[in-house]
């Protein structure tokens, strides 16, 4: 299967992934742990990359399509992944598509982690990270509605997309998000 969740920062996205994980069997691609990584080993992507993320801004399309595309041609994303944080523009899902169709490959199915703005803010202030500034996430939640947001309606056209209420438990969350990949188990078959 190849899935891609979306979601606003504090969604909840990296719990629900973790678990859908484990039941789907395939890698786990989350573009803010690359990032991350990146960062902290000093790699030309990680210093070119940090300001943006400090600033609760985007990197560069380029910059995150070349590392996903590199991540996406390991072997071990042959039987499918579940995409986390990718992409988050139009041109990042169209390059994705594009790269997916080349290899006679598309996505399955996308889910939204949908969770009011105020939720967001209450669980922000509850974590602790370095990007979790209450300004700079107001950011984070900005870009999130300005540029992610339009792939809602992208892969919604495309017949793609299960919109899951990201709020209760995260076992009630994750039963949404499982019978969510039954429905695409079955919508889209043979692939
Ligand atoms: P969030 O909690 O906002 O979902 P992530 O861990 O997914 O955070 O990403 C952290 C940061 O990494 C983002 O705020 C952004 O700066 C950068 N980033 C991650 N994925 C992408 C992407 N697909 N395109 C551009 N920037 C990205």
């Amino acid at each position: 299967m190849r899935i891609i969740l979306i979601g606003p920062p504090g969604a909840g996205k990296g719990t629900q992934c973790q678990r859908l994980v484990e039941l789907l069997r395939v890698p786990h691609l989350s573009t803010g742990e690359m990032l991350r990584a990146a960062v902290r080993a000093g790699t030309p992507e990680g210093l070119e990359a940090s300001w943006s993320m400090e600033q609760g801004q985007l990197v560069p399309d380029s910059l995150i399509v070349g590392m996903v595309i590199r991540r996406l041609e390991a072997g071990d994303c042959r039987a499918g992944f579940l995409l986390d944080g990718f992409p988050r523009t139009l041109p990042q899902a169209e390059i994705l598509d594009d790269l997916l169709e080349r290899r006679a490959m598309s996505v399955d199915g996308v889910i939204e982690l949908a969770v009011p703005r105020d939720e967001l803010v209450r669980r922000m202030l509850a974590r602790k990270r370095a990007d979790d500034d209450p300004a700079i996430f107001s950011r984070r939640i900005a870009s999130f509605e300005e540029q992610t947001a339009p792939l809602l309606e992208y892969y919604g056209r495309q017949g793609k997309l299960a919109c899951i209420d990201g709020l209760g438990t995260a076992d009630d969350i994750f039963s949404r998000v499982k019978s969510a990949t039954q429905r695409f188990e079955r919508g889209f078959t043979g692939r």
